[in-house]
């Protein structure tokens, strides 16, 4: 399988490569030559969630030895997570929660973001880079530190991540600023996600810095979303939660599910587009948005438009107002046409919109209030005595409405993209509990309503200390860098 970019055909890179680059030279991003086909229905419905894994990335990942993907499989999916099938569905009148949270870090990034570091060594490795890496990433909460989990202790590799100043949940904060590991950088940016992000991205393409890097010993990698070897783990799990309704009779063979997935950089939802590409039985797409509706006013009415206010929300995963993975599904549903997306995504930088009428993929896109999501979190724990987080409760308030309008019996899977621990404060206040406003007591509080014990991975942030306090501008993140990585800017 080759890759080619998303703004340039005649730009074609192996998974190792697309890999260790994470974006192309242009800009644009790597994407699969062709979908290959899922192996069946009877060749799948035995396996562990580990046998699938290995199954999906043997069809894209070909450049990789069968010992090499084994490897990244069974380091990623192992004890840190607390379920042994490493994902769970959990099942209500309504719909069927996808648990993605079950990893290190309590979200739905660790999926990814816990192989993508087996991945990147071996390519390194079998490139003979002599560098060391240096992966650069731009969080809006979940991602930092989940990249800093997978990366640290690693050899060869460094991990800097910037969040934004107050942009992002106290739990979320300070499970980055005590994050441990002797090769983990973190820093505070006055801004929202899309000023660290964009930053980053200038970072990323700054050829002047890059190469100043290079002859330091230091190449810039990406652990963002748009990395092809954070996108093809997560089209396991929409696989593996289809076989398992299958085990559990909810549906029969080859019947079509839909799949709701509350989004932000497009990349979760994505994968379920791949999955569907792939030939996984699926009928509807759903992308839920919060108030940052970019996306659910782009599906209604085809023009993306940037130009708005970025709207802090209580689910700050998704509190985005420029989806870097929407550029593949752009190309993708043009029939690969390079030069449409290339044509969009000038129109987007330079003109902060474009229209696009051209739906070969009808998905459903809409989105939820603070209020509806306060309502939705308080309504599935008393009918359903289940507690889901903001982020899960945005995908459900928006699946309401596509029953409301579209009276589709179909089975659904809803992506359930993070702890309700993570946000513990909204979730309190939403049930009706009352909060004390000392963090540690209320996550107590929560365990105590929902009948089990604070994760331990939280648990323990109460006494560890924060390490990391650097807060910088967006023009002194190249600084920032420099500094964490001890080089000096006149050498
Ligand atoms: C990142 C994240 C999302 C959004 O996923 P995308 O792939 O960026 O669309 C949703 N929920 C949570 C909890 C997240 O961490």
């Amino acid at each position: 399988m080759r890759y080619f970019s998303t703004r340039d055909k005649n730009n074609i890179v192996s998974s190792k490569e697309a890999v260790i680059k994470g974006i192309s030279e242009e800009g644009g991003l790597f994407v699969p030559e062709t979908f290959p086909s899922l192996p069946s229905l009877e060749e799948l419905i035995d396996l562990s969630y580990k046998e699938v894994a290995y199954k999906i990335l043997s069809l894209y990942f070909t450049d990789y030895t069968e010992e090499e993907l084994w490897k990244a499989v069974n380091g990623a999916y192992d004890e840190k997570f607390r379920k042994e099938s490493v994902i769970e569905i959990k099942s209500t009148k309504k719909a069927h929660f996808l648990e993605l949270f079950h990893g290190p870090t309590l979200a739905f990034k660790d999926m990814a973001l816990t192989i993508l570091p087996y991945l990147l060594k071996a390519a390194v490795r079998t490139r003979n880079i002599d560098k060391k890496i240096v992966i650069l990433t731009a969080t809006s909460g979940d991602t930092g530190k989940a990249a800093l989990e997978g990366f640290k202790d690693i050899e060869g590799i460094n991990v800097i991540v910037f969040y934004p100043d107050g942009g992002v949940s106290p739990i979320q904060r300070l499970q980055m600023v005590t994050q441990r590991g002797n090769n983990t950088f973190v820093s505070a940016i006055k801004g929202n996600f899309d000023d660290a992000q964009s930053g980053v991205k200038e970072v990323f393409s700054d050829v002047d810095f890059n190469g100043f890097l290079e002859k330091q010993g230091y190449i810039l990698s990406s652990a963002n979303s748009i990395n092809i070897g954070r996108l093809i783990p997560q089209i396991t799990y929409y696989v593996y939660g289809y076989i398992e309704l299958l085990r559990r009779k909810v549906i029969s063979k080859g019947e079509k599910i839909n799949i709701v997935v509350p989004t932000g950089n497009f990349g979760n939802i994505l994968a379920a587009y791949y999955g569907k590409r792939m030939g996984l039985p699926v009928n509807r797409l759903i992308c839920a948005s919060n108030n940052n509706k970019v996306l659910a006013d782009f599906f209604n009415t085809g023009i993306y438009d940037k130009e708005r206010d970025l709207i802090l929300t209580s689910s700050p995963s998704m509190d985005i107002l420029v989806s870097s993975n929407l550029e593949r599904f752009l190309f993708h549903i043009s029939g690969n046409d390079e030069n449409i997306t290339r044509e969009k995504m000038t129109e987007l930088r330079e003109r902060g919109k474009y229209y696009w009428d051209d739906f070969k993929e009808n998905i459903y896109g809409n989105f939820t209030d603070e209020g509806e999501t306060s309502y939705w979190i308080k309504r599935v724990y008393e009918g359903e005595d289940y507690i889901i987080d903001p982020h899960t409760a945005v995908a459900y308030g928006v699946y309401m409405k596509y029953l409301e309008e579209e009276k589709d019996e179909t089975k659904t899977l809803i992506a359930s993209t993070a702890s309700p621990f993570k946000f513990h404060k909204k979730v309190l206040t939403s049930i009706g509990k009352g909060i004390t406003g000392k963090d540690f007591r209320d996550l107590e509080g929560l365990a105590k309503v929902s009948n089990t014990k604070v994760p331990k991975h939280l648990a323990e942030l109460e006494v560890l200390p924060e390490i990391h306090n650097t807060l910088c501008q967006k023009d002194e993140m190249r600084d920032v860098i420099l500094k964490f990585l001890k080089v000096n800017k006149n050498d």
